[in-house]
């Protein structure tokens, strides 16, 4: 970059506006920093425009679908008569938009500054933007995620992947969902709600493959009970592409037919070609490597969200801004234990979990070292009503505090705020089994579940 380049001094400057990059910004600014913001698209990044807002939005839509076409068994007349595509992208946008406007308005009553542009890490204390260098006392790099792809797959006509699923204005007949982690059952269970059918295809031997076990096999239990069609442990070879169609080949040389191929294999961060690798930072298959601080090792240059290993979440991000902002200005903030960040997958039924599955807690405290609970959701009245199946799986270390709370049933990602508290606190299932849960309430399930582990269980058949 020229010597002549226009200069603007900050405290901080973010590169990247997504969920890791404004809470970085919005936490700095009311620590008292003056803040640059760059951001080339949109301001909320991927989660508010291309994730999951968007992907929640039309699980809602699905959800309604699905009560309107079991209205009867609860004796209410409905019929569907279809799904309005268009409909359901204009009442999505208009979530989109008003919080939208309402992240523009906060960041700009911050005081923080927003440099619209595409902008290139320049040196250790400065991003170029158009021509123009910004420098900062810290520079905090946010530049997220894109959904990857596969080595000579190519996206492009039926194959696509969440950005354009998000966009189409029809239902397709079919659809091939590659890769069975969270964005893909996601879409799978709205597509099967609008009427689609739906394969998908998972080279690990399970569906959410990160998940305890337990959940990942009521899932396909659930799935299987909708129609949803999966094949598992059968690694993705190739796909083939016409008029009219996806043909996909798997290794063992299974193949499947649909209209649209969607390719949900991960997202890959978002760091090449933006001068990191030029300013000595460690990059790992792409990913910014940082301490437990987020620092980089180089300067004062620091890494939120997506870009650095681990949980690919907003809520993440969101912390870690905090975390980073507060670290930054001289306090101490709580270091981020990545096994507490609460997962939820919003599928039809939900899966939610806090911690440590049984197979983890098994490597830390031996197979000997836990103790596993499950309380089922048939013992519970308000799950009853809403005709959902499922359960709640504690894990404890032996004798010892609550380091897992994984559940699976219709709107369990409710219940995980009190379970990240449980887990985050290190609780006894003494200390929850004396609290009080309203009743008839999903939470309640928690409270129950708690009280079993406790060895004094009240609503659950031994
Ligand atoms: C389909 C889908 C569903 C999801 N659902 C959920 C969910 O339900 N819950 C959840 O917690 N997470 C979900 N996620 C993940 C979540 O969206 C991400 O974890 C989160 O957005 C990461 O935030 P980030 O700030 O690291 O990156 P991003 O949100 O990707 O933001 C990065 C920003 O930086 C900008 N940028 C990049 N490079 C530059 C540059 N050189 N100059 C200027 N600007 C730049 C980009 O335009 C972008 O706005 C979902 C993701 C997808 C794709």
């Amino acid at each position: 970059m020229a010597d002549d380049t226009a200069t603007t001094e900050f405290d901080i400057v973010v590169l990247g506006g997504g969920s890791g990059g404004y809470a970085t910004a919005l936490r700095a600014a009311e620590l008292g920093h003056r803040v640059a913001l760059v951001e080339g698209d949109k301001l909320g990044g991927t989660c508010l425009h291309y994730g999951c807002i968007p992907t929640k939005a039309l699980l809602h839509a699905a959800e309604v679908a699905d009560e309107a076409r079991e209205a009867h068994t609860v004796g209410v007349r409905a019929e569907l008569h279809g799904i309005d595509v268009p409909q359901v992208n204009t009442y999505k946008d208009g979530v989109i938009g008003r919080l939208y406007k309402g992240l523009q308005g906060l960041v700009s009553s911050r005081k923080v500054t927003v440099i619209t542009g595409w902008g290139t890490l320049s040196g250790p204390d400065s991003v170029d933007v158009d021509g123009v260098r910004y420098t900062g006392k810290h520079i905090v790099l946010a530049t997220g995620s894109y959904s990857k792809s596969l080595p000579g797959l190519e996206i492009g006509g039926r194959v696509i992947t969440s950005d354009a699923a998000l966009t189409l204005d029809y239902v397709p007949g079919s659809v091939i969902i590659l890769g069975g982690g969270v964005i893909g059952v996601e879409f799978a269970s709205v597509w099967k709600s609008f009427g689609a059918d739906v394969t998908i295809v998972e080279g690990l031997p399970h569906l959410v493959p990160n998940e305890d076990e337990a959940l990942s096999k009521a899932l396909e239990r659930s799935y299987r009970k909708r129609g949803i069609t999966f094949n598992l442990g059968d690694r993705f070879a190739g796909v083939t592409q016409n008029d009219s169609g996806v043909r996909v080949t798997l290794e063992s040389g299974k193949t499947f037919d649909a209209e649209l191929l969607l390719v949900a294999v991960g997202r890959g961060p978002r760091t090449a070609d933006l001068g990191f690798e030029a300013q000595g930072l460690t990059l790992d298959r792409g990913f910014v490597i940082v301490d437990e601080k987020l620092h980089t090792g180089v300067g004062n240059i620091w890494a939120v969200g997506d870009i650095v290993p681990g949980l690919q979440l907003a809520h993440r991000g969101f912390q870690q801004g905090i975390f980073l902002a507060e670290q930054i200005s001289g306090l101490s903030p709580a270091p981020i234990i990545e096994a507490n960040i609460p997962r939820v997958t919003y599928c039809n039924p939900e899966v939610a979990s806090v911690g440590l599955t049984e197979a983890k807690a098994k490597e830390t405290y031996g197979d000997d070292g836990v103790e596993t609970l499950e309380y089922n959701l048939g013992g519970n009245g308000k799950s009853q009503i809403l005709g959902t199946q499922g359960f709640i799986k504690l894990v404890r270390a032996k004798s010892g505090p609550v380091v897992g709370v994984h559940m699976i049933g219709a709107r369990v990602g409710e219940l995980i705020g009190e379970s990240q508290l449980i887990v985050s606190w290190e609780a006894y299932p003494e200390d929850v089994a004396s609290l009080i849960h309203a009743h008839p309430t999903q939470n309640e399930a928690l409270g129950e579940a708690f009280l079993a582990l406790a060895g004094k269980p009240l609503h659950a058949h031994s």
